[in-house]
């Protein structure tokens, strides 16, 4: 991120991918940046307008399959994201969002629709909706607590050499391979709602590191922590 500038938030489509409080990862990453002390300047992209391709960090929520669909479709067509991915920004795609990353999902009728080509993975339909909540454990090259938040989907994802997991499921479905989301450089895909980012503050600050390009100070994380332990103790303990 240029010194000069604020940080540049990209949260794509809200009007067709945003289910769940899935805006709410925008919500914390404006305020934890701005606890840093850090200015911040949010675009939200509309699926009838360009792709800002100077963005610092990209957002994409969950949907139903039709917007999905339709969203993979201007996606690809618009090239902004690829773009600025390419040039080294950071992205968190979630469920709907995470599929269209890959090269192709399952639609409405499981039929194979073309993704967006960003991250090495492919999506079909698994045998039956994955609904409840998500737990898992972080893939130790990158240092995060244990995550948490709660999924709904039918798609299932399979991960191609060119990403890695982003955990191991403890509860939950994820990709349903026993490992929940991926990463590759600075793009990370999950299937966690909640919104993720609420509930796993720490891969707020991962994001908002990769953007920045130094570690943050640490900030009165009380309130996240309190979240963060009564959701998983109430899911682990069942
Ligand atoms: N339509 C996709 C599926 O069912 C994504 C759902 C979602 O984003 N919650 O797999």
């Amino acid at each position: 991120m240029p010194s000069d500038s604020s940080l540049r938030l990209v949260w794509i489509y809200p009007d067709l991918l945003s289910t769940y409080g899935d805006q709410g990862n925008v919500l914390v990453l404006e305020q934890r940046a701005r606890r840093r002390g850090i200015e911040v300047e949010t675009v939200h992209v509309r699926s009838s307008d360009p792709v800002p391709e100077t963005g610092d960090v990209y957002l994409i929520g969950g949907g139903e399959d039709r917007p999905q669909i339709l969203a993979a479709q201007r996606l690809r067509k618009d090239g902004g994201l690829h773009r600025a991915i390419a040039r080294g920004a950071s992205m968190l795609a979630v469920c709907a969002g995470y599929q269209i990353m890959g090269s192709t999902f399952g639609g409405e009728e499981g039929q194979p629709v073309d993704g967006i080509g960003l991250l090495d993975i492919s999506s079909t339909r698994g045998p039956a909706r994955a609904v409840g909540e998500l737990v898992a454990e972080v893939d130790s090259e990158l240092n995060l607590p244990t995550l948490s938040g709660f999924e709904n989907h039918m798609g299932v994802t399979h991960l191609g050499p060119g990403v890695k997991p982003l955990s191991r499921t403890l509860v939950g479905t994820g990709n349903g391979d026993g490992f929940e989301g991926c990463y590759a450089g600075h793009v990370v895909g999950t299937y966690l709602h909640g919104p993720a980012l609420a509930r796993n503050p720490a891969l707020a600050d991962l994001l908002l590191e990769w953007a920045v390009g130094s570690t943050l100070a640490p900030i009165d994380d009380s309130w996240y922590d309190r979240l963060r332990k009564e959701r998983l103790d109430t899911v682990l303990a069942r």
